[in-house]
């Protein structure tokens, strides 16, 4: 008998019963049709999704309403990310997200600006109180957009529990959806685990072809196998009328008719949403751009959507023994695909040392590691790997090749250069790079210390030393010197930087802060004249723009106007 463990996911049982008690009923946050291209727990980058991704016919301006009633708890206004987004507090304790807004309904915007214009700034963050801004069930609240790090115009939204972890919002709204296609399996594979296992004699992940047994099933040809082995799928499910590859809700293994792993996407903390690098085939990920996910726990995985597991999700194939590997793909609303895998156990005699290359730089995951050459240090913290392994450094001069990009870094590992030889002018325009395959090199956060720079890096590859002597660009979009802008809603400029990016930008009209959006997609800064801040006749513009290295460059023109 293995070792059976249950992992009771506490944040969904405690917002399904607070649900109950106060019996409130999310709605949809549109009112046009509910075309989902996400959704809760799908696979992204470094991180499962948060919640759903709603579509708004390519447009931004959407209407937004609450979901349920309550009060606006937080606004939050970002370049990257959410972008703007609201958060509403309702009864029940939990929280309803509404994401890469365009804007906030008249009342909010009103309140947020207040602030913006006070602490003159865009990006900002504010927690209003039970009182500031009440809203009623299904008020008009924002317009949809394509804010933050939104690649088109969508709505994100998300329910949260009490201690802010995202919650799978089918359990509580969009009734409406209804969907009656199954999951679709891409992928099969299947993974020798000891250093006796084998897959049809190979002991490499082993791509299985299918083939469909019928509507529901599909199955593979028997295969021979011996040792610890474990199951990867690529799959993906679609809502009934959109094209979109969507995420899938429950997924379960079963050994001889026994159920032997399941994972549920009901909830999740952030702090696990990581882990995703090492539930997924992350070298596979990184050289296919698809996505294998491991039926099996590996040490250092808090992936929390584990909800059965016998064997860790592994299978122990023994000589001469058959067995029957089932994987059961499962959507919300029960549609079903199933993949069978007939094994038979036939022990090999196999090549011994599979990968026994070594080097100097050996990190293990459970204790820091400090490597350092005459101008570069590296320290890996406790935790930064997910395995013990050897890693490929390549110290040169002012460069270092840190390993490969298909290794994921869990916790960020810091690389500092000695920048004591350099003169303290040279020093303003130096900054951190990461070097490209293609020779491309991007800022990478540099702090500066007195004779050493540092970074915080969670990916590998080449890190250099590099400068950035070359001003930031303002160009007015619509609108020459000595315009009269009496007739326009905005005022519209774009503004760049080649080598490092922009690090502030400050507008003034007649030496008064005015408040302008930045878009870093389209470059573009925009001011509303309805916030009223230029006076009848001449007006005097100027824009003063820093990259990271602290390069300015400075715009001025003069604006005449007729409130
Ligand atoms: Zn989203």
């Amino acid at each position: 008998m293995g070792y059976k463990r249950i992992t009771i996911i506490i944040c969904f049982l405690v917002g399904f019963l607070s649900n109950a008690q106060d019996s409130l009923s999310y709605q949809s946050p549109l009112d046009i049709k509910l075309l989902p291209s996400g959704s809760f727990g799908e696979l992204r980058s470094n991180h499962f999704h948060a919640g759903f991704d709603l579509k708004t016919n390519r447009q931004i301006g959407k209407k937004v309403y609450a979901s349920e009633k309550g009060y606006v708890s937080r606004i939050k206004v970002k370049r990257f990310g959410y972008g703007k987004a609201l958060y509403i507090k309702h009864p029940d304790g939990k929280t309803s997200v509404y994401a890469h807004l365009s804007k906030f309904n008249p009342k909010i915007q009103k309140w947020i600006k207040k602030y913006q214009y006070q602490q003159e700034t865009y990006a900002i963050q504010k927690f209003p109180g039970k009182n500031s801004l009440p809203v009623k069930k299904g008020e008009l609240i924002a317009y949809s957009g394509n804010s933050g790090s939104s690649s088109g115009p969508h709505l994100h939204f998300e329910i949260r529990d009490e201690q802010s972890r995202p919650l799978n919002p089918l359990h509580y709204t969009f009734d409406q959806l209804k969907d009656d296609r199954q999951p679709q399996v891409k992928g099969l594979y299947l993974y020798p685990v000891s250093n006796d296992a084998h897959i049809n004699g190979s002991q490499k992940r082993t791509r299985i072809v299918m083939r469909k047994k019928n509507r529901r099933t599909k199955e593979t040809n028997p295969v021979e196998a011996y040792g610890k082995i474990g199951i990867g799928i690529n799959a993906y499910d679609q809502f009934g009328l959109t094209v979109n590859h969507v995420g899938l809700y429950k997924i379960t293994t079963y050994v001889n008719g026994k159920k032997h792993f399941q994972m549920k996407f009901d909830c999740f903390p952030f702090s696990k949403s990581r882990y995703i690098n090492r539930m997924i085939d992350y070298a596979f990920y990184k050289e296919n751009k698809k996505r294998i996910n491991k039926l099996f726990i590996q040490n250092n995985n808090k992936v929390p959507f584990y909800t059965f597991q016998d064997q860790k999700g592994y299978f122990l194939i023994k000589h001469q023994h058959d067995y029957k590997l089932k994987v059961v793909l499962e959507d919300f609303h029960g549609n079903t695909k199933t993949v069978e895998i007939p094994i038979k156990g036939n022990k090999k005699s196999l090549k011994k040392g599979v990968n026994n290359r070594k080097t100097p730089y050996y990190v293990k995951t459970g204790e820091a590691q400090m490597y350092e050459e005459d101008k570069i240090d590296v320290y890996f913290p406790k935790g930064a790997l997910y395995e013990d392994q050897y890693l490929d450094v390549d110290f040169q001069g002012e460069t270092i090749q840190l390993h490969n990009y298909k290794t994921p870094i869990h916790k960020p590992v810091t690389i500092g250069f000695d920048v004591s030889h350099y003169s303290a002018k040279d020093r303003e325009k130096l900054f951190i790079a990461r070097v490209m395959p293609w020779g491309s090199k991007y800022y990478s956060k540099t702090i500066k210390e007195k004779n050493r720079f540092y970074t915080k890096t969670k990916t590998f590859g080449k890190y250099t030393l590099s400068s950035d002597r070359v001003n930031p660009t303002i160009k007015p979009v619509n609108f020459r010197d000595n315009k009269w802008m009496s007739n326009y809603r905005y005022l519209k400029l774009k503004i760049n930087d080649e080598h490092t990016g922009i690090d502030t930008y400050r507008a003034t009209v007649n030496g008064k802060f005015i408040l302008m959006e930045y878009d870093y997609k389209t470059d573009t800064i925009t001011y509303d004249f309805n916030d009223d801040k230029f006076v009848d006749g001449e007006n005097k513009l100027k824009v003063v723009v820093s990259d990271k290295v602290g390069n300015t460059a400075i715009f001025e023109a003069k604006i005449n106007r007729k409130n």
